[in-house]
């Protein structure tokens, strides 16, 4: 279980998450949804301190961090058990798919190289790239790219992957192709939080969503409760400038 306490960010004089109170249970995939600017990303940052969040604390599984209080160790700590797959791929462009992966098996899992080929080669395998596991990513389209991110995500076996907006870099004819392994991964359970402005997949693979505006987690439940009947009119409107 991910639980989020009290989480506040602020970037000079402004703040832009005000506040963030959020669980998320073991295996459920949560949404968040939000105009530009309203702090999606700064929140998933945050979760894997890649922002240092101002205040509050984060839970993950048995793991507390107090953000006031947190050092080298816990940071280390808080991100073997979050992954993050980025808008961009973030992949390193002088290793191959293959070496992508397994960099974190060997360095953070200090697995064998033969170990890490092995479990790097069946990950590629589950994301639908087994025949481009000598591919450099300048050699992969955008969504074989994005596959590895995936790829490389699972890898670490976190308790949670957090994906930001992981299909707005996308050509529209390769946003499917990432979206189906996204849907494989759910089903298999693994927790996760998505940035997505792809609403007919949030509602549909997402357990829980979250809209926030302004810093703030506005509205959340379950897709139906929110694309069915949201009850602020923040929702409402942003619901409604989508159709
Ligand atoms: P989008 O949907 O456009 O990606 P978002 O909801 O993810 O938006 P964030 O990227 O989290 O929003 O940004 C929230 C606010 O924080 C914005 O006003 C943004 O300009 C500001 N911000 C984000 N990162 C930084 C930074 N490194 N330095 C200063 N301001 C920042």
């Amino acid at each position: 279980m991910i639980r989020l306490s009290g989480i506040r960010k602020s970037f000079g004089r402004s703040e832009v998450l005000k506040g963030i109170e959020l669980t998320v249970g073991k295996g459920e995939v949560v949404a968040i949804l939000g105009p530009s600017g309203s702090g999606k990303t700064t929140l998933l940052r945050c979760i894997n301190y890649l922002e240092r969040p101002s205040d509050g604390t984060i839970h993950i599984g048995d793991f507390v961090l107090d953000c006031k209080h947190a050092g080298k160790k816990e940071i280390h700590e808080l991100r073997q058990r979050s992954a993050m797959v980025f808008q961009q791929y973030n992949l390193f462009a002088h290793k191959t798919a293959l070496e992508n992966v397994i960099e974190g098996l060997i360095v953070v899992k200090k697995l064998n190289k033969a170990e890490a080929r092995k479990r790097g080669i069946q990950l590629l395998e589950k994301v639908g790239l087994g025949a481009k596991l000598d591919a450099y990513p300048s050699q992969l389209s955008g969504g074989q790219q994005q596959r590895v991110g995936i790829a490389r995500a699972l890898a670490m076996e976190p308790e949670v992957i957090l994906l930001d907006e992981p299909t707005s870099a996308l050509d529209p004819e390769l946003v499917g192709e990432v979206l189906a392994v996204i849907r494989k991964i759910a089903k298999e359970g693994i927790t996760m939080i998505i940035v997505t402005h792809e609403m007919s997949f949030a509602q549909e693979v997402a357990n829980h969503v979250v809209f926030m505006d302004g810093g703030v987690i506005v509205e959340e439940g379950s897709p139906a409760e929110l694309f069915g009947r949201p009850k602020e009119e923040r929702t409402k409107q942003f619901l409604k400038r989508l159709i």
